[in-house]
């Protein structure tokens, strides 16, 4: 898009105030993702939940000049021009509308569905793009908000749009549908993956095909019963393009042809034999929706079998890992095209801080614009990100090379790449790897990763996140969230959690060391961290890094008092005081409080919380005692705040108490393993996603025949001959070798094969029976089956415990959408 700030007021009948030629290219509503102030604005959504103006001075600050919103929320010595709107998010809509009418995308198509959204639209873009001018949703842009931005970034150049449109609450299609109505619609599939907010399936589909209102042609999964149902009931007046597996659909997957693995398909006009590689349900399914769509666009058969054959899978995540150096690779090598590269390098700001910038980019495949205008935009993308060296591979972009503003270095391929001295030499950087697929960027990341072992701890950053939101509605919009991100955030890793995090309507943090805070200030976390054990010779550490110190005692109290003495500090310094309620272990009494008031008066200190630690709220059995703990600390909580000035925050439940004990939130609450997807609560546990995966490989396999023994001092006999495998994992890796010789099983394929044999240092032996496996299988210790509270369970202890005693030397994988 392009326009004038005036020409956004008009559309969308705004007020406006400041410059009204300001131009504008793009809309960003998240500033973590702005890294270009030119001609973009910032829009500062409003919703019941969240307000985006409290992120409008962090806009301003990163040269945004061009502000959306619903009211000036502050003076600032920049010329800013506000573009005043009452609904920020039917400003968007409005836009988006008036936007697709001027350009009148001669085709579009809009899916839609519970699963494969993505996908879909993924593949007809690999299928498509050499053959027209394609525009497409980034990512998964589905919502209220990522279809309208998915939308202004068609173009009057452009001859198709294919756009996701997703849905989570009654009532929203409609709203989608002002901004977008599809030529061609296409229906994926239907989960009660969202079905909380709808009665059942059917109101969900209901909901969803509203979408098709105006549609001249729907292709939808014609074997699903319900969706083939509604569809032809609803829309007699449309052509109607079924796809699937049974016998009466348009598009039909008729039987394999011969020995080969090809399979029949029936077209609209005529059979094609198309080889599959994956034969799973939801693919076959998947790859028909997409041949539909080729078929009715006219693509020639013998194009469709090609185009077919050469899709690759669509990995939505990026990767982070450590590397060897102390450099940290960023892997996004799964396809390559500018809104890609964009959110790529948009996201780069949030891993750590290195002290260089490395990226190695690929020619971009499949474009159909001019080379010339395709390199310069994406040397301009790049050059903003001021990057320390960049390393171009293949023969297109290296041609442009002189457009880019860096230490370059240009090569032909990766064998080549791996040669360069250069980049072997790269220290301390964060690397990103960007490339098309053809270029097997993954081979890099191999190079370049840390440790070579294949054992891993997979974290899940998007999980989390999708857990402390579980965990927040239970909450009171106002309560605030504290993280507890102890102990390396229970092992997960150092400062990787509360960074990705911090960025998310987190307000305060906690350690327990002053170390753990440090380190996590040295990575360029700004949130208030408390520190539960302020130990005596971390006080000037806490004050330097401005941390805030947990005061138990009087003791930690005049100690500390003495630290701010000798450091001169003159303001009052955020301390948080924990009382004493049952747990019987560190903490103020009722007896203690008319002292420890009276030090507070006399001192510069600010109260900052008053909490309390309940030790049972995860145990239904102790509900009365949990509640005597609450009572207490109610009326020894109030007695403080009645005398102290601070607006202290109060603060009691740990993850189960959120969800067990909600009506007393009081003002924060204090998320640990929740945030990692445990809970005991039946009702709870669906609810959450598992955030950590232990995983390896099968070394080897050999044969065991009966009356053989296995391992150290012979603890295993084989009654019968059997198979055993051998694993990357053993006790110095955290696995306790009490599960030995039957005590403790791993998964592999789904199913539980009992450790045989003394557990050694770094191996490990399972019996594998005569079940087919082989060796490099993939292994899960735990978070699958078994799961972490089963395996929790081999090791007669609890989940924490599993977590934190995971040895540092496996690698922590962090896995983001
Ligand atoms: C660890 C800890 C928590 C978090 O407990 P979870 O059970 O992991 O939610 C809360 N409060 C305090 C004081 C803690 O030490």
């Amino acid at each position: 898009m392009e326009y004038t700030a005036h020409e956004l007021a008009l559309i969308t009948d705004s007020e406006i105030l400041g410059n009204k030629t300001e131009k504008i290219k793009q809309l960003i509503f998240d500033t973590r993702l702005i890294f270009s102030a030119k001609n973009n604005a910032f829009i500062a959504l409003k919703t019941t939940k969240a307000n985006g103006a409290q992120y409008i001075q962090e806009a301003i600050e990163k040269g945004i000049r061009v502000i959306i919103c619903t009211e000036i929320p502050l003076v600032t010595p920049y010329k800013i021009t506000w573009i005043i709107t009452q609904d920020t998010h039917g400003f968007l809509r409005k836009l988006a509308h008036q936007h697709l009418q001027k350009i009148s995308l001669p085709k579009t198509i809009g899916i839609t569905g519970s699963n494969g959204k993505t996908i879909v639209k993924e593949w007809l873009y690999q299928c498509l793009s050499d053959e027209m001018r394609v525009v497409k949703s980034p990512k998964s842009y589905n919502s209220q908000i990522g279809l309208p931005i998915s939308i202004l970034k068609a173009n009057e150049k452009d001859d198709l749009g294919i756009f996701e449109v997703g849905i989570s609450l009654p009532g929203e299609m409609e709203k989608q549908v002002e901004v977008f109505s599809p030529h061609i619609g296409i229906f994926t599939h239907l989960g009660s993956a969202h079905s909380e907010h709808f009665k059942n399936e059917k109101e969900l589909l209901k909901e969803k095909l509203k979408l098709f209102k105006n549609s001249e042609v729907i292709i939808y999964n014609g074997d699903h019963p319900l969706i083939n149902h509604e569809i032809r009931k609803v829309f007699t007046n449309k052509i109607l393009i079924s796809y699937g597996t049974y016998a009466h659909n348009d598009i039909l997957i008729e039987k394999p042809a011969g020995q080969d693995k090809a399979f029949k398909i029936k077209l609209l006009d005529g059979t094609i034999d198309v080889p599959f590689i994956h034969q799973d349900q939801a693919t076959l399914h998947n790859a028909l929706a997409v041949i539909a769509t080729l078929n009715l666009l006219h693509i020639p058969h013998p194009k469709i079998v090609e185009k077919i054959n050469h899709l690759y899978p669509v990995e939505m995540r990026m990767e982070s890992v450590k590397g060897q150096r102390e450099n940290l690779i960023i892997n996004d090598s799964y396809n390559l095209d500018l809104d890609s590269l964009k959110i790529a390098l948009s996201t780069l700001r949030q891993y750590g801080n290195k002290s260089k910038k490395v990226l190695v980019l690929t020619d971009i495949m499949n474009v159909k614009d001019h080379p010339r205008r395709i390199y310069s935009i994406v040397a301009e993308l790049v050059n903003e990100q001021s990057f320390d060296q960049i390393y171009l591979i293949g023969e297109k972009i290296t041609g442009f090379a002189h457009l880019f503003r860096s230490e370059i270095f240009t090569f032909e391929n990766i064998k080549e790449l791996l040669k360069n001295n250069s980049f072997k030499n790269i220290e301390n950087a964060i690397i990103l790897l960007k490339g098309a697929r053809k270029f097997e960027l993954e081979t890099l990341k191999k190079e370049l990763e840390l440790q070579s072992h294949d054992t891993i701890l997979e974290i899940n950053l998007n999980a989390i996140l999708h857990n402390i939101n579980v965990h927040k509605s239970f909450l009171k919009p106002k309560t605030k969230v504290m993280a507890m991100v102890k102990a390396y955030s229970y092992g997960l890793g150092g400062h990787e959690i509360a960074e990705f995090i911090q960025h998310h309507n987190i307000d305060y943090l906690t350690v327990a060391y002053a170390d753990e805070g440090v380190n996590l200030r040295k990575n360029k976390i700004t949130l208030p961290i408390m520190v539960m054990n302020p130990e005596l010779n971390s006080y000037d550490n806490i004050i330097e890094y401005e941390l805030e110190p947990e005061i138990y005692s009087f003791k930690v109290l005049d100690l500390f008092l003495e630290a701010l003495k000798k450091k001169g500090i003159q303001e009052k310094y955020p301390i948080h005081i924990k009382l004493e309620t049952g747990m019987h272990r560190l903490g103020f009494h009722r007896d203690d409080l008319d002292k420890l008031l009276l030090k507070i008066k006399g001192n510069k200190l600010k109260v900052a919380s008053i909490f309390t630690h309940l030790s049972s709220t995860d145990d239904p059995k102790e509900r009365a005692y949990t509640l005597e703990q609450i009572k207490l600390y109610t009326e020894n909580s109030d007695y403080l705040l009645a005398e102290i000035e601070d607006q202290a925050l109060r603060h009691c439940l740990n993850s189960q108490g959120i969800t067990n004990y909600p009506e007393y939130q009081f003002d924060m609450v204090r998320i640990g393993i929740g945030m990692l997807g445990y809970t005991s609560n039946p009702a709870i546990k669906p609810l959450l996603q598992n955030a950590v995966c232990f995983k390896t490989i099968i070394t080897q396999i050999s044969p065991l025949y009966a009356g053989e023994s296995l391992g150290y001092n012979r603890s295993f006999k084989a009654k019968k001959n059997t198979r055993i495998a051998t694993i990357a994992v053993g006790y110095a890796d955290g696995i306790p070798r009490s599960l030995s010789n039957g005590r403790g099983f791993v998964g592999i394929k789904g199913k539980l094969y009992p450790i045989q044999g003394n557990i050694c240092m770094d191996m490990l032996m399972v019996d594998l029976g005569q079940d087919p496996i082989q060796e490099g299988e993939e292994v899960i210790i735990f978070n699958g089956n078994p799961c972490l509270e089963q395996f929790s369970q081999y090791c007669k202890t609890i989940p924490y415990e599993v977590l934190t005693s995971i040895s540092q030397r496996v690698k922590r994988v962090y896995i983001k959408d």
